[in-house]
């Protein structure tokens, strides 16, 4: 499926977000870690829902994101600007 086929679904998912130096932060969401990555310093914030923050998602999101950002490197060399991340029970 692709990504503009799940933009509905996803509105209230938790997203990862390339961290700009605007100093914008989006009015809905709270930003719960911050993932850098190892091998090109690019940071990513973790940002719940205003309504469904959830610190012990937001961790295990933050790991799952860690490993994304190595397997962006091997594959692609680089990262998207907004990723979605799963849901507790779509993380083994
Ligand atoms: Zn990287």
């Amino acid at each position: 499926m692709s990504e503009f086929e799940n933009r509905d679904k996803n509105r209230q998912r938790a997203t990862a977000k390339r961290a700009q130096h605007t100093g914008k932060v989006s009015q809905d969401r709270v930003v719960m870690e911050t993932v850098v990555c190892d091998q090109c310093g690019a940071r990513f914030e973790i940002g719940h829902a205003m309504a469904s923050q959830d610190p012990t998602l937001a961790t295990r999101q933050a790991a799952w994101l860690a490993d994304q950002l190595v397997w962006d490197h091997i594959q692609e060399g680089r990262h998207r600007g907004t990723q979605y991340l799963p849901a507790l029970h779509e993380m083994k």
